[in-house]
Parts: structure tokens; sequence; C-alpha cells
């Protein structure tokens, strides 16, 4: 009799046949059923054989298929007639419940595509087992609610979808389709704890406002002042762009690296830097005149407090150069239209780590995303292995089973502790790692 190769214990392996790419392994169970699963009766009579293909894990780099020669009984009992239980199979499809496990994991980390090919199975089976996969982490897995949350916008496959952060943690907590209000309403309205969260970061974009005020009255609106002074720049650049377009080819080569000398801010500038500036000023007045709005309102966040600031920016707007008003119309229409929002930052700014570590993720996300759905690169943010930020409980023996584990010896002990039921020790999990998740990226782990 050939080995079991397959290392299942509940089956007798009658034969291998090996070919370049795959095992084909005949295989029988080594019980038979005691009882009727319709009347429990233990009256059976044998009722005929059929071959059923399951799906294992590889062996030695080859695909395995194991045709079970599935015995049918009858009940003399009921007259009902049944195939024997296949065990270590699962119950769902004609696969190993250890090949379900170890390709639920695997979804997530490679295309379905080089998965189905692996096995030996379809596409859909793959993306069947990866739902299966994710809708049960959806029910088990509970990220900790924020008490500062931060909505952003982030490109996955061509889109804007909605990226739902921890601030204080530098942790992402989900992934939205897409940034329509009911979308982030819905995600809102059924998130536990949510009438605990006391801050907002958003970007300026009128349906997180909305859908916000609407699920959670009690949080405070919070602009980040990333994305405000990233509109001043945009100001700038248009005017830039505006002088450069007016230019001779002779005169342009004169504003060599004007854009990079432009963004920079001006304590930053150094030596060559700034005479280049002054010269480009006196020749442009209107790019002089941006560079110094630009500079004017960064200082605006220079203030201590809101009202200060408030004045700063009224000082500000009144005293633009009129030939750049235009350019930096945007900005002022942005301020006045979010100065609640804009203006709550002073009172809760957003940590520069979190800014920084989003826009990284921001930055390396397109390298993300050939072969996968938006379902599969949410799934690979959220869940795979070794991304969360988990604040485990502290080590404690519970007292409720301090004495099983008595009887138990050192080794086997261990493995039969279950979860504790002590909720004071519940593990936290707060979401993905942002700067996990930038560094798996980057090394193409993801
Ligand atoms: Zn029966």
């Amino acid at each position: 009799m050939p080995a079991n190769i397959l290392n299942l214990p509940a089956y007798t392996v009658t034969n291998i046949e090996e070919t370049e790419h795959d095992y084909h392994i005949n295989a029988e169970t080594k019980t038979t059923p005691q009882k009727c699963p319709h009347c429990y009766s233990d009256n059976l009579v044998g009722f005929g054989r059929n071959e059923q293909l399951v799906r294992d894990l590889p062996i030695h780099g080859k695909r395995i298929g194991i045709y079970v020669d599935t015995r049918r009984y009858q009940c003399r009992s009921c007259n009902k007639t049944f195939y024997e239980r296949l065990p270590d199979v699962d119950g769902k499809r004609m696969m190993t419940s250890r090949l379900v496990t170890w390709l639920g994991k695997q979804s997530v980390k490679r295309p379905f595509s080089h998965l189905a090919e692996e096995i030996g199975i379809s596409e859909m089976t793959v993306k069947n087992v990866f739902n299966d996969y994710i809708n049960e982490l959806e029910r088990t897995v509970r990220f900790e609610t924020p008490q500062w949350m931060g909505i952003d916008e982030i490109h996955i496959i061509k889109k804007p979808r909605c990226v739902v952060s921890n601030i204080e943690n530098n942790t992402i907590v989900n992934v939205l389709r897409d940034r329509n209000k009911k979308t982030v309403a819905d995600y809102l309205f059924r998130l536990k704890g949510r009438e605990l969260v006391k801050c907002v970061a958003i970007d300026m974009w009128e349906p997180y406002k909305d859908a916000v005020r609407e699920v959670m009255p009690q949080a405070r609106i919070v602009v980040d002042k990333f994305h405000v002074v990233r509109l001043a720049n945009e100001c700038l650049e248009v005017v830039r762009k505006e002088i450069r377009g007016s230019l001779t080819d002779k005169q342009r080569r004169g504003l060599m690296h004007d854009r990079f000398i432009l963004l920079k801010r001006e304590a930053n500038l150094q030596g060559l830097d700034l005479i280049t500036l002054e010269s480009w000023t006196k020749n442009y007045p209107a790019l002089g005149a941006a560079y110094r709005a630009k500079e004017d309102f960064f200082a605006i966040y220079d203030a201590l407090e809101t009202q200060e600031a408030i004045g700063m920016f009224r000082r500000w707007e009144a005293g633009l150069h009129p030939d750049i008003k235009d350019a930096f119309y945007p900005l002022i229409r942005a301020v006045n239209n979010w100065m609640p929002e804009i203006m709550a930052y002073f009172d809760h700014p957003v940590t520069n780590a979190y800014t920084e570590s989003l826009n990284n993720l921001i930055r390396v996300m397109n390298r993300l995303g050939r072969g996968y759905s938006f379902e599969a690169l949410r799934a690979k943010i959220l869940f795979t292995e070794g991304v969360c930020k988990i604040k485990k409980p502290k080590f404690q023996r519970p007292v409720q089973r301090a004495q099983e584990m008595e009887a138990f010896s050192y080794f086997s002990g261990m493995s039969r502790m279950g979860p504790s039921t002590n909720s004071s020790e519940r593990e936290i999990n707060y979401g993905a790692d942002i700067s996990t998740l930038v560094r798996m990226i980057e090394e193409g782990l993801l």
C-alpha cells in the first residue's frame, strides 16, 4: 500500500500517480458512518460508491487531486440515502479544510490567477474563498474606533477612495469604495462607539463634512493645515506658470529651478537661492508678490490661537497685490467657506507625524494595484498578516483556568488556553499601521 503522503490520518491512500505537474491520489476514508444523518438510526446498508475529486495543498511543488472513493448508504429506517461525510474536507467546496485556510490567507497576498494555476482550480473559486475569508475577518476583527479620526482621499485603481484612520495611532481602520456622502455616513452610522469620536480631520470635501455633522454631531471637524497650505502653493504655481507662458525661451532659461525654489519656505532658502529669488522678484514683480503671499499665508499658522489667526487672514486678504488676486482666489474662497473647520486646527492641531505618514502612503499607493480588484487591495491594506498595530493585554494568568491548567503538562497546557473572557484584558487592535504598510509596499511585500 502506498505511503500516506497526504498526512491526513482519516484517509487510506490506495494509489498515487505522479505526472510532470501533478499528483493524482486515490483514497478512501478509514471510518464508516454509524448513524443516519436524517433519523439517527444505525440500520444502514451500502448503496453504491461515487468518486469525488478533492483539491489539496501542493506537495513538492506539484498540484494535488485526491480522488475519494465516497460511499453511499441507505437508511433502512427512513429509506433516505446519503453520502458519507468526508473528514477534513471543507463543507462548502471540494477542497481540504487546510487548503481553504491556506488559500484564504494567500488570496490577500497574491493575485487570484496565480493561485488558481498553482492549485489547479478556477479563478472564480479563489475569489469565493477570498470573499469568505474577508467576510469572516470583517465579522471577527474589530478595529478600535478612533477618538481622533482622519478621513482622507486616496487613489486606488484610478478612483478616489476614502481612507479612514486613527490619527493618534497612525493607523488605518477602513477604506471605503468611494467618497460619497452616503457611503461615508453609512459607514460612520454602523461604527461602534461613534459617539465617542472627539475630532474628525478632513480635507475640504463637502460630503465628508455633511456626513460627520449628520451622524456624529458631537465630533469637532478640523481641516488639517496641510490641505490649506497646499492650496497656497497651488495658487503660487498658477502665477508662475502664467509668467513662464509669456516669456521667450531665453528669458525662461533665467527661471531655472523656479518651481523648486518658489515652493521652499523662506527660512530654508540659502545663499544662491535667495539671490536668485531676489533677481526674479525684480524682473517679475507678480512672481515676487505671489511668493510673498504664499509665505505670509503660511505664517498665519504660526498664530497661537483662533482669533489671532482670523485677524492675520483678514489682513493678508486685504493686502494681496491686485495682479495676483485672481490666482489666489481659490484659497480665499476655501478659507471663507471652511473658516470654522480651518480655524479649529488652532484648538486641535493634527500631528505632523500623521500627515506625513499618510502622505507617504499616498505616494507609494500606485505601486500597488496591478491585477487586483478594489476589494482585494482593501483587504491587503487592512488584513495582511503582521500589518496591524495591536496592544496585547497585560500578561496575567486567568483565574478560572489556573486549575485546569495544572491538569495538563506544561506544553500541552499552553496550547489549550482559549481567549480570555475577561473584558478588561481585551486585546486592542488599532488597525493597519501606516508606516508598516508603506515599508511593505516599498519592499514589494504587499
Ligand atoms: Zn434514517
